[in-house]
């Protein structure tokens, strides 16, 4: 056992738990794969999310428009099960002097998707990055996502979607703001 990794190891004791045999062909390298696996799907906590945020992009000054990116696919890990939720995201913000690269988005996304997670933190933490980091006028992000840990136990609902929203700023004292977010990711 010792050549294993702890995370190689845990593995392997479960492939005993669920009435495995660790050495099965089909399964050798199976402690190694889900060890390599799981450093990516919680890569998230290594990423500096300030860092994310460095830089600005031009011509943000004069725009106090919602800036709205809609639909971008996560993948993440429900921290009671271990299992996977995933979905889309959207997410909007409106500026007020700073505004960063779209993809940075999709990478701030990727920041708090890849860690284990409750899909409402998620969500929360999406907009709490935005306030903090580009003090917006408004932050607004709504998370749609399907739960392994409900789909393929117990009730089995499957096709059941989990909406999730959180607003700062004017999408919470404005409610043109939040009517004008809410009817763009509908
Ligand atoms: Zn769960």
């Amino acid at each position: 056992m010792s050549r294993y990794t702890p995370m190689e190891h845990a593995v392997t004791e479960i492939l005993i738990s669920v009435g495995e045999n660790p050495a099965r062909e089909g399964l050798q390298d199976t402690p190694m794969r889900v060890a390599k696996a799981w450093r990516e799907w919680t890569s998230g906590y290594g990423v500096d999310v300030t860092r994310l945020f460095k830089e600005f992009k031009d011509g943000g000054e004069r725009y106090q428009e919602m800036v709205l990116v809609r639909s971008l696919p996560f993948y993440s890990h429900c921290e009671h099960h271990l299992a996977p939720f995933f979905g889309t995201a959207d997410i909007a913000y409106i500026p007020n002097g700073k505004i960063v690269g779209l993809s940075k988005l999709g990478r701030l996304l990727d920041a708090y998707a890849k860690r284990l997670q409750v899909q409402e933190r998620l969500t929360r933490q999406i907009v709490e990055a935005l306030v903090d980091n580009l003090q917006p006028l408004g932050a607004a992000c709504k998370i749609s996502a399907r739960h392994l840990c409900m789909e393929s136990r117990g009730l089995c609902k499957q096709g059941h979607e989990t909406v999730t929203t959180a607003l700062d700023g004017v999408f919470l004292s404005d409610p043109a703001a939040r009517s004008e977010f809410l009817a763009s990711v509908r």
